[in-house]
């Protein structure tokens, strides 16, 4: 473990005489701008001998009375808590990520008995009807949150239950579900996940996303364990949740705004900047198919066109605020894995935390596994100048951080047009902390709010078009974030149609004279735009590239890159195998997340995040620190089997088959580096996961066993 320097200080109205006593501090979350400058991982503070938890605060710089919480040796302290020689004190900030501190309440549930034993999850589901605008709340009782956990099984529980058969995934009939898990909000390092679902307009099956940041938690902080959207609502409105109350606003001056405008607008009209907001973007509103929902404006729940479900509602926004912690049924246990987590960081997750993701773009490149221009080449030699290393290098002010999470892997950059602007940037926002580049061209401006680019976007917005214009790639992975827009289906989108194009089966007559160019960076910003308000060309590529082919025609299929529908993300399975099943078989389409192994599928339904490198019986001990269950690890696995399963139920009920657990065309081609993957090769995949899961060997059909086995028997009446 890597400690930082010794830093001593007197302690004001102490006792100086009193024996000094050193402590170790470990910061959490946003509280890490505390640490000295250039310093990280615990530090060692010496204090006089009666220091209490009030005089470190000092020390570090924290206001005495911000809200922020601590530990000592992993059990809560307030304020007057005496420190001693060898404490280990953890401070969390509850807004990101603190657990109860003493005296602050938690919300009582409805049942008064039992409400003492429940722990991680409050019961609370909210419904509410954007049609009527009207809600209910529903508390369906433990064994439902220990069936479901949460993420995708209770999303496909309620598209089963509520979507009729064959729906308009932008119709009135589909639901739209936030449903974060039952450890979600608890404080400890990756527990800030939330996913949202719907019919996918996408796919026309399973549709479901993640996100991170701090809006799950804040839901969770309000006293809700998920919300289920149901209707349209007749004119824009926006939902403002302020702990148990809920309220319908207008949101006639919001709709046609950019994320970021619609954050400032709500913020002052609600008056609490500590208010967390998802939303969607123009994208969302003009039903582009792979709209997101952003949340804090740099994370998105960007998969399987959520956005456009809802922007058919209607519903602009949620905004959210929450200050009742989450109960923790062994918070001493809880604290001891949040240490593990920053005290392994040189071991663990230093890379993440340096880099996030893209730091090994040239190694895949070097491997040939790398898509570039429409996963073609495998290679591209113009790789250093775009990937994670060099927007460390160029572009990127600092790391980000979700909810509770002491890795820090979120980008953030920010670029001005001018050298002026950005030296003024550079003194006035960050005191000369950060160098902020500039556009030596002069065209673009890249705002931090909005983050940075993650690998996917690095990879979709940049190689696979051919570009390596590091600012252009940022500037439309900003773009994508206040239009909310999938960075992934819409540079593969992007790709698929610059090869119609090379190949001129897209021409100019058919795109009103706008050139589809690979290489042409500044021609992809202006497309970002046309597709989020279906200008031109823009309306066909907003459908996503398979209904964009299957109106073209003119062999155009060919050159796809989706699976059921759903672009897939910038893991080339010939390449890597382990990326095959995912593909194949997850139940959205082209997810590179491996949904489909247990590990993850379980992450997904407690709202664990995947980077955090917890082996599963660590992940196991979470669940049960938070909830207090005695689960074992085989019903963990049940957990995410009955997850996975009843997203297949939903599919086929939808209309899938086994003909849509394959990879396209383009990947039976052969890669310099790699071959193509056969019929049999992708088939035997299929086969041994179906087995696997105790589905039919042949379509895939989860058996009636299965059904019995996994308690799925009432949510199968409704998969006929
Ligand atoms: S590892 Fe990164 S993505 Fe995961 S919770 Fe931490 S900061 Fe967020």
């Amino acid at each position: 473990m890597r400690r930082g320097a010794v830093y001593s200080s007197a302690m004001s109205g102490r006792t100086d005489s009193a024996r000094a006593i050193t402590v170790t501090v470990t910061f959490f979350a946003d509280l890490r701008r505390f640490l000295p400058r250039g310093a990280d991982g615990p530090q060692r503070y010496t204090l006089s001998g009666n220091a209490t938890i009030a005089d470190l605060l000092a020390v570090v710089g924290i206001k005495p009375d911000a809200d922020v919480t601590a530990a000592v040796d992993g059990d809560l302290a307030d304020r007057e808590t005496a420190l001693h020689d060898g404490a280990d004190v953890m401070l969390l900030s509850p807004m990101e990520g603190g657990a109860a501190a003493a005296g602050e309440a938690t919300l009582s549930t409805e049942g008064g008995g039992d409400a003492m034993e429940r722990f991680g999850y409050w019961n609370k589901i909210l419904h509410v009807n954007l049609t009527d605008r009207s809600t209910r709340i529903e508390e369906p009782g433990d064994a439902f949150f220990r069936r479901y956990a949460g993420g995708r099984g209770l999303i496909a529980h309620y598209l089963l239950k509520y979507v009729p058969k064959g729906a308009d995934p932008l119709g009135p009939d589909n639901i739209l579900v936030i449903a974060p898990g039952v450890i979600t909000g608890a404080p400890v390092p990756g527990a800030g996940r939330h996913s949202v679902g719907a019919k996918s307009p996408l796919t026309g099956g399973f549709g479901e996303s993640e996100s991170g940041g701090y809006w799950g938690a804040e839901l969770k902080r309000a006293g809700w364990d998920a919300i289920v959207f149901h209707g349209v609502s007749p004119t824009p409105v926006y939902l403002w949740i302020n702990e148990g109350q809920v309220e319908f606003r207008d949101a006639s001056r919001l709709w046609g705004k950019i994320t970021g405008e619609v954050e400032e607008l709500i913020l002052a009209e609600l008056g609490d900047k500590l208010i967390r907001i998802a939303q969607i973007g123009p994208a969302g509103e003009n039903l582009v198919r792979y709209a997101c929902i952003a949340n804090e404006l740099n994370e998105v729940a960007g998969r399987t066109g959520m956005g456009a479900v809802m922007g058919s509602k209607r519903l602009k926004a949620i905004a959210v605020r929450g200050k009742t912690p989450v109960k923790i049924a062994d918070q001493r246990g809880l604290l001891a894995m949040a240490k593990w987590v920053s005290g392994t960081m040189d071991e663990k997750h230093r890379a993440f935390h340096e880099f996030g993701t893209g730091a090994a773009m040239q190694g895949k490149s070097l491997e040939g596994g790398m898509p570039v221009l429409n996963y073609r080449l495998g290679a591209a030699d113009t790789i250093g100048k775009v990937d994670a290393i060099a927007v460390r290098d160029e572009v990127r002010v600092r790391m980000g951080a979700c909810y509770a999470c002491s890795v820090r892997c979120k980008k953030v950059v920010h670029i001005e047009e001018r050298e002026e602007a950005a030296r003024a940037a550079a003194e006035n926002i960050y005191k000369g902390r950060a160098k902020v580049a500039f556009d030596p061209l002069g065209r673009y401006s890249v705002d931090p709010r909005y983050g940075g680019p993650e690998y996917e976007s690095l990879a979709a917005l940049g190689v696979n078009l051919g570009l390596d214009d590091l600012i252009a790639i940022c500037k439309s992975n900003e773009m994508c974030n206040y239009l909310a827009m999938d960075t992934v289906s819409l540079g593969c989108t992007l790709a698929w149609a610059m090869e119609c194009f090379e190949k001129g089966i897209l021409t100019l007559e058919d795109t009103g004279g706008v050139p589809l160019r690979f290489h042409d960076a500044d021609g992809v910003i202006k497309l970002v735009e046309m597709i989020a308000y279906r200008r031109g060309i823009g309306d066909l590529l907003a459908e996503g590239s398979q209904r964009a082919a299957q109106r073209l025609g003119r062999g155009s299929e060919a050159f796809l890159t989706t699976v059921k529908g759903m672009e897939m993300a910038m893991h080339d399975p010939r390449h890597m195998p382990v990326m095959r099943a995912s593909y194949l078989l997850a139940p959205t389409g082209g997810d590179h997340m491996r949904q489909t192994s247990n590990r993850n599928g379980l992450r997904n339904q407690i709202g664990l995040c995947h980077f955090l490198a917890y082996e599963d019986d660590q992940s196991l001990q979470i669940l049960k620190t938070v909830t207090g269950w005695d689960i074992t690890p085989e019903e963990m696995v049940t957990t995410a089997h009955r997850g996975l399963t009843l997203a297949r139920l939903f599919n086929l009920r939808e209309g899938m088959s086994r003909a849509d657990d394959r990879l396209p065309a383009r990947f039976s081609d052969p890669l310099p580096k790699h071959a193509g993957l056969t019929r049999e090769q992708q088939d035997k995949i299929v086969t041994d996961y179906y087995v696997e899961q105790g589905w039919d060997a042949n379509t895939g059909v989860p058996t009636a066993e299965t059904i019995r086995a996994l308690e799925l028997e009432a949510d199968a009446v409704h998969a006929r």
